[in-house]
């Protein structure tokens, strides 16, 4: 039933819902979480501010993780340790161990509901190598990687996006969720939208409300994310008064197109492509003497930056890098990297059998994110206890911070995150909820932090036009907190991201209109993206040492006798005042089936 409110004189339509579970956002990991739990036959809803199969998700390349053994031996403990020495050792031990277990049955659990895997010559799910992924503890190459060509995560969304129709989920499609609803007490009991359509602000009541709105990669100029990608999620969770985890920790795609940014996926590597600078020389050789080309992440995305800076770059500006694909047979780059083949004819001119790929590391994944235990539950330092529950509220993927990823992710890790914890949310809710329980009344100003926010962008009558702000803000991020760090660099890049937030009192939006204003949603959206700025620049400014992408210079070790910790980080949106503390490290495993991992040095 549509009511009326009224802000500052301003008049809103407010539609009420009421759910078991409201879940916020339609990729790989809010699509899995909203299966489970319609599954268990909790009334499920769930929001998207684009079209389910618009995702982000849909544009992963490369593959999802799972120790099948399809292509050789492996074994889920072989999964783990490399994850946890991926994760420089910042990954919780017990939530990487929970999902290195349960990656397969995930992998198979997609495969039977109609993923659309390449095949061995025997029929069996193909699996290539990818970055930091061994066999024996480090000792051999694992092909661990499950792909469908290089568009494993079309392949994956859309079919999560038919198991949730077929599994009667309420869909709410261009919903653009505001706030989250908090009682007194601390507990979620729901969320706040604006309907794109229609202009009428809906007011969805849960018992559990699940964050899936993906990861914050538009706070930087030059990303691989979706211009869809600004974190919105983490950002009410910071807005509700709770704390984002690990936030300095940003990882930089080793082979995004230089200039357009676009993913070059690192299959490419996988299937035999390789780096030359411009001496032609295959420099990862003195880099990673083992892995080469197919170190971790943050090891290649380095290398890379100090050859250009030792002025070996390649191009007219010597800035950047080759990437050959060359050398191998047109056959395969067409059967097994089509997608590349025609992202780099299109972004870069390049005809990728005849010539190399001009690339350069960009931003691509948030390691940190909301932090949560291993059900998806999200925790807060409470009374001195750091894994405090926060009742009615969960978070998933790349929004989360689970933290399996540690301080830098390795490929392919991610699409397997959204699954696994995806179904463990949705199992947790099955446990712990009971179909149609009764709510309580709304508290009368439940929806007071989203629809006040709303009227005050709706209605800015500043001076500087949203787009001035934001780009002002991705600059700072590529400059101050990229790749290789300094105190120095960030001391400045703090002063640099808070003037552009100061800045923001005088912001202006041209629409006042509800409907398809893109205007105020941009504008909703960096104000998102400045608060998740603001703190990923502090918690690095905040830690001096290097671990995984995270790289000081002026710090150019891991210490793990002061450092092996968490970064919390909280944000008072008045003040803008920014608080920091830290958590322990998980460093125990969920069963004496494998042993803690013990932090040693990590070369490839
Ligand atoms: C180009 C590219 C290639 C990649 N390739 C791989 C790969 O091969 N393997 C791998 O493991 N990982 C890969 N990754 C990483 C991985 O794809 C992502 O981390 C993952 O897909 C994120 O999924 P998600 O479900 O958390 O969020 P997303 O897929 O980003 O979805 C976010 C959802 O939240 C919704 N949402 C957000 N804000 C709001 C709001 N305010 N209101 C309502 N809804 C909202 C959106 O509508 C969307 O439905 C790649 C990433 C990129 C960018």
């Amino acid at each position: 039933m549509a009511q009326a409110a009224n802000i500052n004189g301003n008049a809103y339509t407010i539609v009420d819902h009421t759910f078991d579970v409201v879940i916020v956002g339609a990729g790989g990991a809010g699509l899995r979480a909203t299966v489970g739990c319609s599954q268990a036959g909790l009334r499920t809803a769930c929001i998207t501010k684009v079209f389910p199969t618009r995702s982000h998700t849909v544009a992963a390349q490369g593959g999802i993780s799972a120790s099948l053994g399809n292509m050789g031996p492996d074994d889920w403990r072989w999964h783990m340790y490399d994850t946890v020495k991926g994760s420089d050792w910042l990954g919780d031990q017990d939530a990487i161990e929970y999902l290195c277990r349960n990656a397969p049955a995930a992998v198979y659990e997609l495969e039977h509901w109609g993923v659309p895997f390449s095949r061995t010559d025997e029929g069996k799910i193909y699996q290539r190598p990818f970055g930091g992924m061994t066999t024996n503890y480090g000792k051999g190459t694992a092909q661990r990687t499950c792909a469908a060509a290089d568009r494993t995560g079309h392949a994956i969304l859309h079919t999560l996006y038919g198991q949730a129709v077929r599994n009667q989920t309420n869909f709410f499609i261009e919903y653009f969720a505001l706030d989250l609803m908090m009682n007194d007490e601390g507990r979620c009991i729901g969320v706040v939208a604006l309907n794109q359509s229609t202009g009428e602000i809906h007011r969805f009541r849960a018992h559990m409300t699940i964050l899936a709105t993906g990861g914050y990669g538009r706070a930087y100029f030059s990303a691989t994310s979706a211009h869809t990608c600004t974190g919105d999620g983490n950002a009410m969770v910071l807005r509700a008064g709770l704390p984002l985890q690990d936030m300095e920790f940003v990882q930089f795609h080793p082979t995004g197109i230089y200039g357009a940014g676009c993913l070059i996926t690192e299959g490419a590597r996988g299937e035999g492509g390789y780096l030359t600078n411009s001496e032609g020389e295959r420099f990862m050789e003195r880099y990673a003497p083992s892995a080469k080309d197919l170190a971790s992440r943050d090891v290649v995305s380095r290398a890379m930056t100090m050859e250009i800076r030792a002025g070996r770059g390649v191009g007219k500006n010597k800035d950047h890098i080759y990437l050959h694909l060359d050398h191998l047979d047109p056959k395969i780059l067409h059967e097994r990297l089509p997608g590349i083949s025609e992202s780099a004819k299109i972004f870069a001119g390049v005809d990728v059998t005849k010539e190399p790929i001009p690339v350069l590391p960009t931003v691509h994944y948030n390691m940190g994110g909301i932090p949560t235990n291993y059900h998806g539950e999200v925790l807060t330092l409470k009374n001195g206890n750091p894994d405090t529950v926060v009742p009615g509220l969960m978070a998933l993927g790349e929004a989360a911070c689970v933290s399996v990823h540690g301080a830098n992710r390795l490929g392919s890790n991610s699409l397997i995150d959204l699954v696994v914890f995806g179904r463990a949310a949705g199992l947790r809710c099955a446990e712990i909820l009971t179909p149609n329980e009764k709510h309580s009344d709304l508290p009368k100003d439940a929806d007071a932090l989203a629809l006040s926010r709303l009227d005050r962008f709706r209605y800015a009558n500043g001076s500087t036009p949203t787009a001035e702000l934001r780009l002002e803000m991705q600059k700072t991020m590529q400059n101050n907190c990229a790749v290789f760090r300094t105190g120095e660099v960030l001391e400045e890049g703090k002063q640099l991201i808070h003037k552009v937030w100061n800045g923001a009192s005088d912001i202006k939006v041209t629409d006042r209109s509800l409907i398809w204003n893109t205007d105020l949603i941009e504008t909703l959206e960096f104000d998102n993206l400045i608060g998740q700025a603001v703190v990923t620049m502090e918690s690095a400014a905040n830690r001096p040492e290097s671990r995984g992408a995270h790289a000081r210079e002026d710090f150019p070790d891991r210490n793990d006798k002061d450092w092996m910790k968490h970064t919390l980080s909280w944000l008072d949106d008045t003040s803008h005042k920014v608080t920091i503390d830290y958590r322990p490290v998980h460093t125990y495993t969920m069963s004496n089936e494998i042993q803690y991992i013990e932090p040693k040095a990590r070369v490839y």
